[in-house]
């Protein structure tokens, strides 16, 4: 059974590159009807906040990716990382270290001088136990130099040399990154350890702490980092980088994991997936090493297809829940609206916007929009427009006949006489076609509005 797990530290919110490395292992795990878990890595307890914890949990929550079992919290496992760090004292894989922060300073700096990369000496590997604040370290007997199988970067070796004693428990008994996420992973029965590439190297050391406890090897899968548009570090100069920023901004989650996915993977050319399109054509082997780049216009562009594909009842229920409007139009005609206005909208606050202009209890035009087009010359055929308005059935057919009728009687085109009515009638310059934006709307509440342009002409 395939087992995958997200790890964040929270210590900020859940990041745009914390999101794709949660949803490959969320994808993965789904697609081979596995388990995918939650592990919360507060280990530094300085760092870590509640808040934090809150907001990762709110992301993948909005984005629907769901995790299988209790959600573990390392801060809760202290005994646990000690219990097995004295357990390698006893199998001598580990010691305790006595050294003070201005010897290691010191130690640092001659190998430095010496033109030697810095590492621990292994100077307190055979004191044995002594008064104190101590660290726990690992031994490192590397032999050989450790090679790393990774599914996308392939053999990747780490020079032995690079291997010094690492820490594994520190002197206020809290653990290390290292060692928590060999243990953790090891008690969770992980198989496949999905993770940025930035952790590559460390897979070394785990390698080396997995032997020393034995441990079955897991598989490693390091995603390439995500960069900006310019191809500096992903910062939040190219967007927001907090996931649920993108929430407030009115982007479909779905859009959201639809982009994520493709930032760094492929299947073919296609670029819309839904998410069970997604979970049957993730495939590891078709992860890119290479850093893929953030593109905000792709995000936004998928945005709008997914707002497009969406069921009109969705995205009425999100209408409801974030209104302003206090009397809410029929059902039917909510859903008239849907229909009219997502394949136009690029996200959900536009949505919102549209529909809170269109029904607005006290309906207004905006300024610049009357000024431009509420004039003078507009101001009869908008009377005989009034006029076929009143009567006739109350669809797009007969109003679009009535419009034309209008534009014949006065020898204008369609064009001189759409956008005024479409300011008028919506209080904007953007909408459907104007005979579906009017069926959008009851005769009586376009004729008053109307109305109300005339009077504002006629006020000129
Ligand atoms: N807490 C680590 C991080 O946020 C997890 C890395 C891992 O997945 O092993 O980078």
């Amino acid at each position: 059974m395939v087992r995958t797990r997200f790890a964040p530290s929270p210590s900020g919110f859940l990041h745009i590159g914390g999101v794709r490395t949660a949803l490959y292992s969320w994808l993965f795990a789904r697609n081979k009807g596995g388990q995918f878990l939650l592990r919360i890595e507060d280990t530094d307890v300085e760092r870590s906040t509640e808040e934090s914890i809150e907001a990762i949990l709110a992301g993948m929550q909005w984005l629907g990716l769901d995790h299988d079992e209790d959600i573990v919290y390392q801060s809760k496992r202290f005994d646990i990382y000690q219990e097995k760090a004295e357990g390698l004292i006893q199998a001598d894989h580990a010691y305790k270290c006595y050294c003070t922060p201005d010897e290691l300073e010191k130690m640092r700096a001659e190998q430095t001088k010496k033109g030697e990369n810095p590492r621990y000496d292994g100077r307190c590997r055979d004191k044995g136990d002594q008064d104190g604040e101590f660290v726990i370290r690992f031994k490192s007997n590397a032999k050989e130099d450790i090679t790393i199988s990774d599914s996308v970067y392939g053999q990747i070796t780490v020079h032995k040399d690079e291997l010094d004693d690492f820490i594994i428990l520190r002197s206020n008994k809290a653990p290390t990154y290292h060692f928590a996420v060999v243990i953790d992973d090891n008690e969770s029965g992980i198989t496949h350890i999905l993770r940025g590439d930035d952790h590559l190297k460390n897979s070394a050391k785990h390698l080396q702490l997995m032997d020393a406890m034995d441990y079955k090897k897991p598989e490693f899968i390091h995603l390439p980092m995500i960069l900006g548009p310019d191809g500096s570090r992903l910062s939040k100069r190219h967007g927001a980088m907090n996931i649920l920023e993108y929430k407030d901004q009115g982007f479909l989650p779905e859009a959201m994991l639809n982009y994520l996915v493709r930032l760094g993977w492929s299947f073919g050319d296609q670029e819309v997936f839904n998410i069970q399109e997604m979970i049957d054509a993730f495939d590891v082997k078709n992860i890119n090493k290479s850093s893929a780049k953030f593109d905000l216009e792709k995000l936004e562009w998928l945005n709008q297809q997914h707002l497009s594909n969406s069921d009109n009842s969705e995205l009425t229920e999100f209408l409801k829940l974030n209104t302003s409007l206090e009397e809410l139009p029929s059902a039917k005609t909510i859903d008239s609206f849907v229909h009219a206005y997502k394949p136009r909208v690029n996200n959900l606050n536009e949505l919102v916007g549209y529909f809170n202009t269109l029904y607005a209890e006290n309906f207004t035009v905006e300024k610049s929009a009357a000024e431009k087009f509420l004039k003078q010359e507009i101001l009869v055929p908008f009377q005989d427009l009034l006029e076929m308005l009143e009567q006739g059935e109350w669809n797009a057919e007969s109003i679009n006949q009535s419009v034309k009728s209008t534009c014949e009687k006065h020898g204008i085109g369609f064009g001189k006489i759409g956008q005024p009515l479409r300011v008028a009638i919506t209080g904007g310059t953007e909408s459907p076609s104007i005979d579906l934006t009017m069926t959008l709307l009851e005769r009586e509440i376009v004729i008053s509005r109307v109305k109300k342009a005339i009077e504002y002409i006629s006020n000129q």
